[in-house]
Parts: C-alpha cells; structure tokens; sequence
C-alpha cells in the first residue's frame, strides 16, 4: 500500500497537491482548519480568547473553571455539553459543502475520524460527564425528508454510524428524534427567525428514556436547533444529552 502511495501519490481534496497520507485532505490543510477553542463549556458557542470569564456559581463544584456565555446562564439548554471541535471557515466549511451539498457521502469516514480525533480524553471528560462509562445511544438530528431526497442521502444518519464504527467506547445509533413538520432550511433563516423557532420542533420516542444520548448534527449555528433536539429527548426521559457535531459558525459580533 505505501508502494502505490509512493507511485501514485493522493491528490488533496482541499488544496490539489499531492501527497502520500491515506486521507483524502492533505497534512497542511488539516492542520489549517479554525479550531474552536475558546468556547462556552456548555453550548461551544466561541468566546473571545481575551474575555474575561463568565462563571456560573453553581458549576464551580465541579473542579474546573467552566466558562459558560450569557445565554447558557440565562437560559440552560437541555443538554450539559456540547463537542463542536471546529469553527464553520475555511477549510472544514468547503469539506461540509462538498459533502452536503456536492453528494460526497464518501467524506463521511474523514468527518468523523476528524471529529473524534478532537473528542477530549476520557480522563479529562469524566469530571463533568454523567455518562462517563456507560454505553452511549447516537442520536442523529434529523433532517426533513424532502431535503434528505434533495440530497440523496441522510447526512447526520451516516455520520453516527461513521463515529459508531470508529469510536473506541461501544455506542449504538438509534433514530429515536422525528421532525414534527416541515420548515424552512436553517441557513436561510435569519437569526431572528432561527431563535423564534418553536421549540417543539422535534419528538423523541419513548425508547429514549433512562437513555444517555449523544445528539450528532453536522454544524451548529445559534444552537436552535440543538437546544430543541435537547429539549425533546429530556421530555421523554433521556437520562442526559450532549451535543456532537463538528463545527460550530463563530458567533455574530455583538453578541459576545
Ligand atoms: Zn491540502
Ligand atoms: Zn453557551
């Protein structure tokens, strides 16, 4: 195999020159993705790296500092952490439009070998994880129908099934969260609108309860969306709920 490579070396997805690594984006073009690390602890909402931390009383029990936004504080969503590894610019924004929007369901295995990759340790994520050593049901947010035949496949399906088959810890996907009616795409929501959403967006089956689910989306914008997946799963018994998804759009100026 390192033989063909050497002969016939990849070309990279992204940037177009080649290279020898079994991946289909280059070493250089990976490493240049806009990692989202200064977010909220609870909603990966990112922060200014220099603002000074906004600190939630009731957390400081758990060991850490967590830095929480305003809305987090205001307003806790249902779910207690979320994981969005990677800011929505370049790069990692191209990757999820040739994967949404050009039908490359074949970058599913690299999203999600990039998602996990960032996934923090087990030794760290135990301090504030309920689930930290029980089998994980992946939950994918679903989308409408209509947007799935658009498509021609179900992006958030295959990539829980991608994390299940190469995460380390057991897991099951499970499609226990159904729309309840058609609407709009998100991105062509304004924030306003977004925010207005109904929360009752979505319905969780009764399976779900006693469960400790991990949603998995593909980008989270304001956290509509996740915020009431959470919201349905906790009202049919999930016993908690973190968010997966492998961006995260960088929040608009002001709101910070
Ligand atoms: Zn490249
Ligand atoms: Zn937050």
């Amino acid at each position: 195999m390192q033989a063909i490579r050497w002969l016939a070396p990849a070309s990279c997805l992204l940037c177009r020159c080649q290279h020898n690594r079994a991946c289909t984006i280059c070493v250089d073009c990976e490493a240049a993705f806009s990692r989202n690390q200064h977010a909220c602890h609870r909603c990966a909402l990112p922060l200014q790296p220099t603002q000074a931390p906004v600190v939630n009383r009731l957390d400081l029990a758990y060991l850490s500092v967590q830095r929480l936004c305003p809305p987090c504080i205001k307003n806790p969503p249902h779910f207690f952490r979320a994981h969005a590894p990677y800011l929505m610019r370049t790069g990692m924004r191209e990757l999820i439009h040739l994967w949404k929007f050009q039908n490359r369901p074949q970058l599913t295995g690299l999203l999600a070998d990039l998602l996990l990759s960032r996934l923090p340790t087990a030794s760290t994520e135990s301090l504030t994880t309920p689930w930290a050593s029980a089998q994980t049901v992946l939950v994918p947010i679903p989308t409408q129908w209509r947007r799935q035949v658009r498509r021609g496949f179900d992006h958030t399906w295959l990539l829980a099934n991608a994390i299940r088959s190469q995460w380390v810890q057991p897991a099951v996907v499970r499609p226990w969260l159904k729309n309840r009616r058609y609407r709009p795409a998100q991105h062509r929501l304004n924030r306003k609108s977004r925010l207005a959403d109904r929360q009752d967006r979505f319905v969780a089956r009764p399976s779900i309860a006693g469960h400790k689910v991990v949603l998995i989306d593909d980008v989270m914008t304001t956290g509509a969306t996740a915020r009431a997946a959470a919201r349905a799963c906790a009202e049919a018994g999930a016993h908690s709920v973190a968010v997966w998804c492998l961006a995260r759009t960088p929040a608009p100026f002001g709101v910070e």
